[in-house]
């Protein structure tokens, strides 16, 4: 009796003191990102497998989640995650407290950016048999708004006011996540998705691919005075032959994707993180085909409206770039 109580104790502390041995060495880190079949899900991935291969010198591991950019900007600011993915309009908005709808909490002044990544076309999927031919058809139609959360819903919101639309318009309004709207669409219970996303998006393909279905252009004069007016919007190009059904290049506009933080997060994460990407930096691009043209001239600076997390600051001076 006596011996089994000193063994489960010495176990117990020794257990103890493991644990607390390794929580001081260890910082774990999540990033917020978006559904399995999109391109924010590949950022964070990608980024989590370059900072955990050097896990051995700076002890920091990585994960990462699935909720969009609004609820990653949300996730950071509550402090839940320590960096994520986020569409630079909402990153815009967020910093400059200027859509209240979407973020009711006013101006997120800790919100830093770290870096840019792929840009984002405002991207519409029609089924080839829903006589959807021109972005003004999708009225009346069953059409997957996004899940709220998706900064790609919020931007559909936005696009849906200037429009003079609301969710009556639609014969259905749904909020898949992304990772539904592909099987959604093929099954005919939606004839269309909207997805402000990075290409080639699994989701895409899969839509594209499972049926027939094609891209449709996303260019009229509501569109150009909403892309004149705000400087992160601009017109943008879906190339033709990258998803099956499209030929032609889609005209749309879009946004860029960016990463950001908040000035809680250290600035020695941040640092680690940023290195960990750029010092891997041709191996980063080749992780998802969305990623083959980035620069890192141009992550550096553009599409970022928040400042930058003072962690990248340093190391971009390191490398001479600022
Ligand atoms: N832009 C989308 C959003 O913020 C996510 C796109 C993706 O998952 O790659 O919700």
């Amino acid at each position: 009796m006596n011996i089994l109580k000193t063994t489960t104790l010495g176990l117990a502390l020794a257990g103890s003191l493991a644990f607390s041995g390794a929580a001081q060495a260890e910082t774990f880190i999540t990033i917020g990102t978006g559904g399995q079949t999109g391109v924010y899900y590949q950022v964070g991935g990608s980024i989590c497998r370059l900072v955990n291969r050097g896990s051995s010198e700076h002890d920091i591991k990585c994960t990462h989640t699935t909720g969009g950019s609004v609820a990653n900007i949300n996730g950071i600011r509550a402090g839940d995650l320590d960096m994520g993915v986020a569409q630079s309009d909402w990153q815009y908005h967020a910093y400059n407290g200027t859509a209240p709808d979407t973020f009711p909490d006013g101006k997120f002044e800790e919100l830093r950016a770290v870096f840019s990544v792929h840009p984002e076309p405002f991207t519409v999927v029609a089924r080839a048999d829903s006589g959807i031919e021109t972005f003004d058809d999708l009225k009346g139609k069953r059409v997957n708004l996004g899940n709220p959360g998706s900064g790609a819903r919020a931007t559909f919101e936005v696009v849906m006011d200037k429009m003079g639309w609301s969710t009556d318009d639609f014969a259905l309004a749904a909020e898949l996540k992304s990772a539904e709207q592909a099987a959604a669409l093929c099954d005919n219970k939606i004839d269309a998705i909207v997805f402000t996303v990075g290409h080639p998006a699994g989701t895409i393909k899969e839509a594209t691919t499972s049926c027939e279905s094609k891209l449709i252009t996303v260019d009229n004069d509501v569109i150009r005075k909403l892309v004149d007016d705000n400087a992160f919007y601009a017109m943008a190009t879906i190339p033709g032959g990258m998803y099956t059904g499209t030929d032609e290049d889609t005209t749309t506009f879009g946004v860029g994707a960016t990463f950001v933080s908040s000035s809680n997060t250290s600035p020695e994460v941040i640092y680690e993180v940023t290195k960990a990407v750029f010092e891997n930096f041709d191996r980063f691009k080749k992780m998802h085909p969305a990623f083959a043209n980035l620069n890192e001239a141009d992550m550096i600076k553009n599409n970022l409206s928040a400042p930058l997390h003072e962690g990248a600051v340093k190391y971009y001076k390191e490398r001479g770039w600022m």
